[in-house]
């Protein structure tokens, strides 16, 4: 296969070079660009909301926490 790769949003892209994070100017990585990591971007995103540094920490649900819902969810049953 030698099929060319054509870049999607080439067109919106003004420079092919590698942006940098504006949060902490690493060089960005591509699921987050242009921030170099998910907590730049939440970072970003939180000052766009103007809620300062209040975005919380944790991710999704723990594993702690799902097994005590399904202990639970056992319980009632
Ligand atoms: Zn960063």
């Amino acid at each position: 296969m030698s099929a060319k790769i054509i870049p999607l949003k080439g067109a919106a892209v003004t420079s092919s070079k590698a942006t940098s994070c504006p949060q902490c100017g690493t060089a960005a990585v591509k699921p987050h660009t242009p921030f170099c990591s998910r907590r730049c971007a939440q970072l970003d995103l939180g000052r766009w909301l103007n809620e300062d540094y209040r975005i919380p920490a944790h991710e999704a649900m723990d594993d702690s926490d799902i097994d005590a819902l399904l202990t639970q969810l056992e319980k009632d049953d």
